[in-house]
Formats: C-alpha cells, structure tokens, sequence
C-alpha cells in the first residue's frame, strides 16, 4: 500500500535505568495504535551487539531467535512487532553493530567512497541511517518506529543514537525520541524514585538528543508528585510523561497507552492529522484474555529453562506466545509448566506424572543434553494419547522414538547428537555437513520461509483448511528419507513434504487424538488475534 503522509515519520524508542524494562512492546503497541488509525506503519530493532545476527547468541542469555520469511535470525522483539503491527517483517528491518560494520568495510574494500577516509563518524551512522530509510521505503510505512537496544549511557549504542540524532537534524518535525525508563520502588523506602530516570535524561541529552516523551516503566501508576519531578528534571512536558505500570498481559498495553492519548500527542509532535481510530479486535482480544472458560495445562518438556535460580521462558517466547493466542481463541487459560528433561533420565518412574497435563510440548533445540529423558516423555504422550506437538527438534525426536519403539531399530538416533550412527533417522545434508567441518556456523542452516504440500484426508491438513503452506525453519539436521515408508507404514505418516527439495516437513500419528511434528516453528507466525492453525488445533485436542 503507498503510503498516506507526505513525508515519513520516525519515532525512536530508547531505553533509560535498564533492559527489559518492555521497549519492544511500547514499540509493538505504538505501531499497533497507529496500524488501527488506518496508517501504514513498519518497525525496526537496532542491536548493538557485534554479532552479525542472532543466530550465534545463546537464547538462555539474549532470549528467543526470532526467524523471519526471508531467513534472518533476529532478536526476539521482532516477534512482538510481527505479532501486534500483524505483518510479516523482513531482514531489512532488523541491523546489528556487526552488521552495520560489515556493510561499511564492504563499501570501503570495493572503492564505494572513493578514496575517502572511512571514519566511525559519520560513516557508520550514515549506515544506519540509509538502513532504516531502505526498511521505510521498502515498506512504503508512514510510521516508522526504531527500537535501538540496550539503555541510554552505554558505549554500545552510542552510534545509533547519533545516528537517529542526525536524522533528527534533516528533519525536525518528523521525528520524535521516546525514552522507555524504569521507576524502581526500592522496598526499604517504599516509594517512587525518579532519580535514575533523570540520569538517563542527561544521557540522553549528552547524545545530543531531548526526550519528547518518557514512558514511565514501573510497579504501579505515575502519581502526580513524580510526574511533576520528571517534567522539571527531564525537560518533558507532564502530559508527555506516560504512565506504564505492569500488566497481567502485554495485550492490554495498546489499550492502556491509548486511554492517555499517547499516539494523539505523538500524532502533534510529529505534524500527523488526528485519525479516527478503531480497536474493536482489541477490546475484543483483551476481552477473551480477562474471561476465560477454562484451564488447559500443558507441560513443556525439554533440555534446560533456567538460568541460576530462575527460569528463563524468553527463550521459548514465540511458543508461549502461540499457546496463548490459540488458547485464548478457544476461551481457554493456558497454564505452562516448564519441565527439565534430565529429571526423566535420572528418575524414569516420574515420567508418569505426565498423565496430569492436558498436553505436551517439545520445542526447539540443539545438542545432545537431556535428550534421553525428551524420548521418554514423547513415548509416554504416544503411548497414553495425549496430545502431542513436536516443534523442529520435537519432530526429529518423535521420528526416532517411534522407530526405536515401534520399528525396532534400537540404535535410532540423529547424526547431531551420534555422528556414527548406524540408524540415522536424522541426518545431515553434504552440503550442511560441510558447513559444520568447516566452522560455518553463522546464517548457514535452513532458514526462513519453504512450502509444505499436505496429505490429503491428514489431520494437519483439515486443520490449515488448504493444501499447501508457507512455515518458516531453522535447523541443521533434516529426517532421512530412507526411512519414510517404515514410518509411514507403521503409522507416523508423513503428512507434509517440500514440493522442491522433497524434504519430510511434518509427522502425523494414526489413531492417535492429535500427536503431530512440525520440522518448522509454527510459532514465528501465530498472532494474537489469528492463531495459528496447528496451535488451535492441539490446543482444541488437549481441552477435549
Ligand atoms: N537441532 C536440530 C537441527 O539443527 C533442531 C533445530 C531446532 O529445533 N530449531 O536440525
């Protein structure tokens, strides 16, 4: 769709005290609100890490690697602007330091600035800043949101602030800071404190850049006293102070910006025309969150979710995310309970007290730890008929579980974990096995968008309601095609394939009320107010 404003605006959205303090939803939920006043609205995340992509980042540590259709390995937030702005990003609106740095070293080894001193300034932001004009124009979007990473203060980001500094220059009236910041209650005071967020401020201001509005993250509401406090000491208007207290569900947080006006006021800043707005799939969605019919319990198995003494589900965010739009589709409240694999294997009688969920998860993953104990907990769901939904990884184990068990062949294994397998149900493609000899692990799996033809009279079929689909990968290994017959015969039939490399996408159990393996992540593409259809369906299995 062209484009309804004369010129582009851009909002960037950064952050002040800490991390994780809920930029990547602000950013979500503005692009939502103006996405509802019928704008054309894309968002980009800048990451200050070196690394070129997600892709070699620990999720434990840095959260969920989000995949997009055109196979980048993104951070997480991209996840929630796909999910509220309900639009499919592409790799153009996500950069790294790593990135950035790569394309400019690239232009200088192939004379693109003609002999020129290639210096950190003003080469790498004008990187950044041709970057987020390519994502605009690409996108046709009126409004542009750019989260930068990290928080205002730190070395690291330095330079796309200069950057979204720079464009403020070109053009004043079409961009607008937004400084998402923290409001710690410490408990031996038992009160609001501004102090860190005035730090941040100055920072800003350091950068060359006033905040036009300041997102107060923290417990409870923004009272009076502190909003007055932010006005003097960060040079913002009280009525550009947004209130942000936490919420029972991100989902709300569109609903609670807008009571205050915040896109209206965003709209003045930034020259924009008042609209008339419409959040009736909101208010709906927010409705079905609130009034749930029933619990659904569901136990997600897999290697490790923790970190220290906590546990750490942003790693599996999109899942969680996907469980949740369907269940609250079907006025269900999901209850998740991670489960640490290794237990199955140190204690193989508990895998029993899998009986109580109303369903079983096996996720994504890598790498041989807890493997055992996944098995076991993938037999027990087979066996007992609960209903069961393997992602990537929860596929390739399903195959080999059903061939150790039902086939016989007890050696069944995947090559990432058995290198010499005698059974190689999963195996390695020459092409990947040379990438691993090599060392080549950056941005070389199987990434982004394939079809999937689907079986006809499969239940994953009448689930989709149509015979082809497009679901978005990230693996290395793939199931071994020699063994698609045994399978299938003996009832785990192959019920979705890729028309052009004839790869096995999905496994479905016979006689069994739901018990499917997907080779993709079906989660990357669930919205909150369109579930995704295999997620409604196991879902739909486990509440009967
Ligand atoms: N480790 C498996 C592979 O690389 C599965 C990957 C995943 O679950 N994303 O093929």
């Amino acid at each position: 769709m062209p484009s309804k404003l004369k010129k582009p605006k851009f909002i960037f959205i950064v952050g002040g005290v800490l991390s994780g303090v809920g930029k990547g939803v602000t950013s979500a939920s503005l692009g939502a609100l103006f996405k509802a006043r019928g704008l054309e609205v894309t968002a980009l995340k800048a990451d200050p890490y070196v690394n070129v992509d997600a892709g070699t980042m620990n999720p434990i540590e840095h959260g969920e690697v989000f995949v997009t259709d055109d196979g980048d390995e993104t951070d997480q937030d991209m996840g929630n602007y796909e999910r509220f702005l309900e639009t499919d990003l592409l790799s153009d609106n996500y950069m790294t330091t790593g990135r950035v740095y790569m394309s400019v070293i690239e232009n200088e080894r192939s004379m693109k600035y003609k002999g020129k001193c290639v210096q950190v300034v003003p080469h790498i932001p004008l990187e950044i800043v041709r970057r987020i004009k390519n994502a605009q124009k690409k996108s046709h979007a009126d409004v542009t949101i750019v989260e930068i990473g990290g928080s205002v203060g730190e070395y690291e980001n330095i330079l796309f602030l200069e950057a979204a500094r720079m464009m403020k220059l070109e053009a004043p009236d079409s961009v607008a800071f937004v400084l998402v910041s923290y409001l710690p209650i410490p408990k031996h005071i038992g009160e609001m404190k501004t102090k860190p967020t005035q730090h941040a401020a100055r920072q800003l201001n350091s950068a060359g850049i006033n905040p036009d509005f300041i997102v107060a993250r923290g417990e409870f509401e923004l009272d009076k006293p502190r909003r007055e406090k932010l006005a003097v000491f960060c040079g913002v208007s009280q009525d550009h102070c947004i209130s942000a207290p936490d919420v029972d569900s991100i989902y709300e947080i569109p609903l609670k910006m807008e009571e205050q006006g915040f896109t209206n006021k965003l709209m003045k800043v930034l020259g924009i025309e008042q609209k008339r707005i419409d959040l009736s799939n909101w208010k709906k969605l927010n409705h079905a969150i609130a009034n749930p019919k029933k619990d659904v319990r569901i136990a997600v198995v897999g290697k490790y979710f923790g970190t220290g003494d906590y546990t750490l589900s942003d790693s599996y965010i999109s899942v969680i995310e996907a469980v949740k739009h369907a269940a609250w589709s079907l006025g269900a409240q999901p209850q998740l309970e991670w489960i640490d694999s290794e237990v199955y294997e140190k204690k193989p009688a508990k895998v029993k007290d899998l009986a109580q969920f109303d369903a079983i998860i096996v996720p994504g993953g890598f790498g041989a730890r807890g493997i055992e104990g996944v098995i076991k907990a993938i037999k027990f769901a087979r066996e007992h008929k609960i209903p069961y939904f393997g992602l990537c990884y929860g596929m390739q184990l399903a195959c080999i579980e059903f061939a150790r068990d039902i086939l016989g062949i007890k050696a069944a294994n995947t090559v990432e974990i058995n290198p010499d397998t005698k059974e190689p149900i999963i195996h390695i493609s020459p092409y990947q096995a040379k990438n691993v000899l090599q060392g080549k692990y950056g941005g070389t799996m199987r990434l982004g968008a394939f079809s999937c033809d689907l079986k006809k009279g499969s239940k994953v079929r009448k689930a989709y309601g149509k015979s082809s689909v497009s679901e978005r990968h990230r693996h290395r290994y793939e199931f071994n095609n020699a063994y698609r017959d045994r399978l299938d015969k003996a009832g785990l039939e192959i019920v979705g394939v890729n028309p052009e490399s004839n790869l096995v996408e999905i496994v479905e159990l016979r006689d069994h009320p739901f018990f499917v393996g997907v080779q993709f992540h079906p989660e990357f593409k669930s919205r909150p107010m369109q579930p995704h259809p295999l997620f409604e369906a196991f879902i739909r299995a486990a509440i009967k």
